[in-house]
């Protein structure tokens, strides 16, 4: 593709939705400024998905490092959006050409029975923070929250995610209860399956005294959210993704010997001694999303930690609206935001959950439509003109889109790219980062990152 002129665009968030948006508008000769608020760039490949991944999470960081040291792209680490950089200063004063969100879902969703954050530590821990402990425990350099493991933990949630919140609770207690009896074993053998390592050791699972965690779920066991079904599903397709969803469920059971109660919605705080010591429950009636308590029938589930883990959404950032706990993007095809023409989002920061080919996916599908639809009618009048009659045509239909297609970017000149870049080395000599992206790696990996 042709250099469509001379843009700069910044990025917040370096992962895999942000790197590919990096490398794209890279490779069609567009400046990127990445600003990533940790100093490794990861995001949820190594602060999310569990380090049992071993292999998948260093194919990611290779991925993630081949395209954010392309020479187009300027990496800003340890600078945070809303701490470091101001969001309506970088939208307005900057002078970049565009903005694109790509900070993903940090914010667990709220665990929705009032008063219950008050409990946070004390009883009742979020999904993100445990993970992210989890993932780092073990380095020397670790200084954050530690959490505990008791057996019988009980996990609120039903996605991928809590999936692995209780396999980390299954692995952690099944090692513990080995380990008494003088089986050393460790957490990438136990992942493999509890019951066929017990098998090998010559132990029963159901005689080594542990309990186990629950996990319950708001809705029928064949709607937990582990596969989707294609949209607008036949009814075939609407039962197969239910047998598929079951039999995952299933396999996780028989594998991490969890126990698992679907149509159980939380109502109540049981709390002793100011700390939480469990939930009451109510089970649900069904219609068809809604999930509603049935009157009578609550019931009180004691647990050593409770566990939320129904979800992340984006962080609530200043300048940045939102729609419920969303930012309030428009236009599905190229999420931008309400507020600012210019200002876009791309991964998990507009789809909440997901995986890492949805995020790649998104990121690849929306840069590319940003290039034909913006950057590259930066300096081709003709086609804006096409552009701005095809939007004024389209308005009769929405007339709400009609400025909104129309906005290109137009080439910045010399001395606002050499503005931008000067204010890009401030933050970076801030931070030590020289320029040189592999060996700020090296610098900032952990020496025992797992
Ligand atoms: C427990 C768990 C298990 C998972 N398991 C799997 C799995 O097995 N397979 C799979 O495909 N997917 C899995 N996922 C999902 C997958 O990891 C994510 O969907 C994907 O990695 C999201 O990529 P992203 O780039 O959109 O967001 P993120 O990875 O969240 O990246 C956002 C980036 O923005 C940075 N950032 C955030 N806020 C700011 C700010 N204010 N300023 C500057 N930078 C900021 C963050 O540090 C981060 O680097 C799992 C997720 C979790 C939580």
């Amino acid at each position: 593709m042709s250099n469509p002129g001379q843009h700069f665009v910044a990025i917040i968030g370096g992962a895999i939705s942000g790197s590919v948006a990096a490398e794209i508008l890279a490779d069609n000769g567009i400046r990127v400024a990445v600003f990533e608020q940790n100093a490794r760039p990861y995001g949820k490949i190594e602060d999310g998905l569990p380090r049992w991944h071993v292999e998948q999470r260093k194919q990611e960081y290779a991925r993630i490092d081949a395209r954010l040291r392309k020479s187009q792209v300027s990496f800003i680490p340890c600078t945070r959006l809303g701490r470091d950089i101001n969001f309506e200063d970088l939208a307005k004063n900057w002078g970049f050409s565009a903005v694109i969100l790509a900070n993903g879902a940090w914010r667990d969703r709220d665990f929705g029975i009032p008063g219950a954050n008050q409990y946070i530590g004390k009883g009742l821990v979020y999904q993100n923070p445990f993970i992210y402990w989890y993932n780092h425990k073990n380095e020397r350099g670790y200084s954050g929250p530690r959490y505990d493991t008791p057996d019988g933990a009980l996990v609120v949630g039903g996605g991928l995610a809590s999936i692995d919140v209780v396999k980390v609770l299954q692995l952690e207690n099944y090692e513990r209860a080995l380990r008494d009896r003088g089986i050393e074993t460790n957490l990438h053998e136990l992942e493999k399956g509890i019951p066929a390592v017990c098998n090998e050791h010559g132990v029963r699972p159901e005689d080594l005294g542990v309990k186990g965690c629950l996990l319950i779920y708001r809705r029928r066991e064949q709607d937990v959210p582990l596969a989707q079904a294609p949209d607008n599903p036949t009814p075939d397709q609407v039962a197969k993704a239910e047998q598929v969803r079951q039999k995952m469920l299933r396999l996780a059971r028989e594998k991490y010997l969890f126990r698992f109660q679907d149509r159980r919605l939380p109502t109540g705080l049981i709390v002793e001694n100011g700390r939480l010591v469990g939930l009451k429950v109510s089970e649900t009636k069904i219609d068809g999303r809604r999930a509603e308590p049935v009157p009578g029938t609550e019931q009180e589930i004691r647990a050593p930690l409770v566990i939320s883990s129904i979800g992340s959404v984006p962080e609530i950032l200043p300048g940045i609206s939102m729609k419920g706990e969303y930012y309030e993007f428009v236009d599905e095809q190229v999420p931008r935001h309400v507020a600012h023409s210019h200002v876009f989002g791309v991964g998990n920061v507009v789809t909440g959950q997901g995986n890492i080919r949805v995020s790649l996916v998104h990121s690849q599908a929306v840069t590319k439509k940003l290039i034909d639809e913006y950057a590259q009618l930066g300096t081709d009048t003709e086609a804006l003109a096409a552009m701005r009659a095809s939007a004024e045509n389209r308005a009769a239909e929405r007339a709400e889109t009609v400025i909104d297609r129309v906005e290109c970017w137009p080439p910045l000149s010399s001395g606002q790219v050499a503005k931008i870049e000067s204010r890009i080395r401030a933050l970076q000599t801030r931070v030590g980062y020289t320029g040189d992206y592999d060996a700020w790696i090296a610098k900032v990996s952990p020496p025992d990152l797992e």
